[in-house]
């Protein structure tokens, strides 16, 4: 092993689940550049120009290289090595390197600290920005290695089926990758966002990112990788295995035949919806079976806009997701900025704990007029069912029903804390439904920040507590007769969602990618083995007892 973290026998190690499928196949690991001592000479000023000219060359062979791959590649991964090959010719971090060569650096070096210096920038603007350091750093080896003489660095061609394992993957390593030989893919690194993921999307590689441990696993390792989990398992029981890898199949087989509506085995009616972020991810999502739109997180269409859109702007927006669902039911989100989606026009105060701050409902009170103005867009667009984020307390609920009923919608609120779940009956007096959050509730509930992928075990949403949570809300919800769904990532995971609708769930929503797997797996189980494993699931200590409990029940 690589590493000094002890990985062996089936260590089981957690990441951030992007692309769903199970394989069992040894690992590949990408090719490195060789440790390139950065030359410390200075170069002579009569050299300088040449030496500038062969950096400017170095750089313009790189570009050509990924954009003729582009014109070879088609959809998202033709788009990612274009954009790698126009981050390759970026005047930025050219003007930079340059820069350093007319003082006397040789042009290694120079490439080297001038995409050190814009990674350290890329790195503390956070969010997408960090997501490109990989980028940056692929090119920064390709340029290099030009330089250099040495071969470009990458991925190299496997002889039998892999999973394709790596800190990260550069852009134009994933774009060319061929699906029957790179099966799986898997990085230490990485959000769900990042070019590894949505390329992994395109080609339909399962995929996990943010895998903790996986630097400590060689090449040529048995792994069982499972891209519905989020899991990678270290020199599996080859039997369980194999068996793991049918049964996913038997299950995707069966997901591409569902073709909704969303019903249990007995035809107990459970909406099956689809979580969606602008009218492109509707338009997409309308070609899956879900009914209707489940969660639109509107927070998400504003994240570069440094001024409030206007109500104008708002209504064609959300327009834009009414219309890809024709008259279906859509459930539009008020903005949820803050925490880990900051708005710049919302004026975020500078806080130590923003999970625990002004964020979702809380920041209508320091914005005058910001929630009224969105829900006057909604109204204008045509839109119906409109509900609030974080709201922790009944007199939240009834002020924000009372301001959405003003503009004739029907209010609900999400339940995603604990307070909220616990008087889910007082809530319900206000409103005519709630959905429940259950990657917030999981996060405040089990007190682990859930961007963390040390802390994955306990942001399971199969924790009982979590759960627990649920059933009280789904127990107001039946008590009051008013719906009560789920949204959060816990309803794209079909056994679980199976649990849900056992602990009286009425919809589910999920990614679009998730919705037929969810639609087929409830319709293979009776409406009493859903409950019978919702009450397994609630006499459990452990999310993993929990799972255990309910796979024997649905299987
Ligand atoms: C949730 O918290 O479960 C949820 C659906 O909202 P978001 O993921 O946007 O915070
Ligand atoms: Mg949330």
């Amino acid at each position: 092993m690589s590493s000094s973290t002890p990985v062996t026998s089936l260590t089981v190690l957690r990441g951030v689940p992007v692309v769903s499928g199970v394989q069992y196949a040894p690992v590949i690991r990408p090719g490195r550049l060789p440790a390139l001592d950065a030359p410390a000479h200075e170069v002579a000023e009569a050299d300088r120009p040449a030496e500038s000219a062969r950096f400017t060359a170095a750089a313009a062979a790189v570009a050509t290289r990924l954009r003729d791959r582009a014109a070879h590649a088609t959809g998202a991964a033709s788009e990612v090595l274009a954009a790698t090959a126009t981050l390759a010719q970026d005047r930025a971090w050219l003007g930079a390197a340059e820069k350093r060569i007319t003082a006397g650096a040789p042009a290694v070096r120079a490439v080297t600290e001038a995409v050190e210096q814009f990674v350290d920038l890329f790195t503390q603007l956070g969010g997408l920005m960090a997501e490109r350091v990989t980028d940056l750093r692929d090119i920064r080896d390709r340029v290099v290695a030009e330089l250099s003489g040495l071969p470009e660095p990458g991925v190299p061609l496997p002889d039998v089926p892999s999973v394709l394992c790596a800190e990260d993957l550069a852009p134009a390593d994933t774009a060319g990758l061929d699906p029957t030989l790179v099966v799986g893919l898997a990085t230490t690194l990485g959000g769900p966002t990042s070019h590894t993921a949505i390329i992994a999307r395109q080609l339909g590689i399962p995929c996990v990112v943010a895998v903790g441990g996986l630097d400590a696993v060689d090449a040529d390792t048995l792994v069982l990788l499972d891209g519905t989990r989020g899991t990678v398992t270290v020199d599996p029981d080859p039997a369980q295995a194999a068996a793991a890898v049918a049964a996913a199949a038997q299950s995707a087989a069966l997901a591409r035949q569902w073709t909704g509506p969303g019903a249990t085995a007995d035809g107990h009616a459970v909406a099956i919806l689809v979580n969606v972020q602008d009218g492109a991810a509707a338009r997409a999502a309308r070609q899956t079976p879900a009914e209707g739109v489940g969660l639109f997180r509107t927070e998400l269409c504003f994240l570069n806009r440094d001024t409030e859109p206007t109500v104008d702007e708002q209504a064609q927006i959300y327009r834009e997701v009414l219309d890809a669902f024709d008259g279906a039911k859509v459930v539009i989100r008020t903005l949820d900025a803050g925490s880990d989606k900051p708005l710049k026009f919302v004026g975020h105060p500078e806080e130590a704990n923003p999970a625990l701050g002004v964020r979702g409902i809380r920041i209508a009170a320091g914005n005058p007029g910001i929630l009224e103005r969105q829900l006057e867009a909604i109204a204008a667009a045509g839109g119906d069912w409109v509900m609030a984020p974080m709201i922790a307390t009944a007199a939240e609920a009834e002020s924000f029903a009372t301001r959405a009923r003003a503009y004739g919608l029907t209010p609900g609120v999400m339940i995603e804390v604990p307070a909220a779940a616990l008087l889910a009956d007082k809530i319900l007096e206000h409103v005519e439904f709630l959905s429940i959050g259950t990657n917030d509730l999981a996060q405040y509930t089990m007190a682990a920040d859930r961007m963390s992928a040390e802390l994955a075990g306990l942001t399971d949403p199969w924790q009982p507590a979590v759960l627990a949570l649920v059933a009280t809300a789904t127990r107001a919800g039946a008590a009051a007769g008013k719906p009560v769904g789920v949204c959060g990532e816990a309803a794209a995971d079909p056994l679980l969602a199976c649990v849900l609708v056992g602990l009286g769930v009425t919809s589910l929503s999920a990614a679009g990618a998730a919705v037929p797997g969810v639609g087929a797996q409830l319709a293979q189980v009776r409406l009493q083995q859903c409950r019978d494993a919702a009450d397994a699931v609630l006499a459990t200590a452990t999310a993993e007892e929990a799972r255990a409990a309910a796979a024997a029940l649905l299987s």
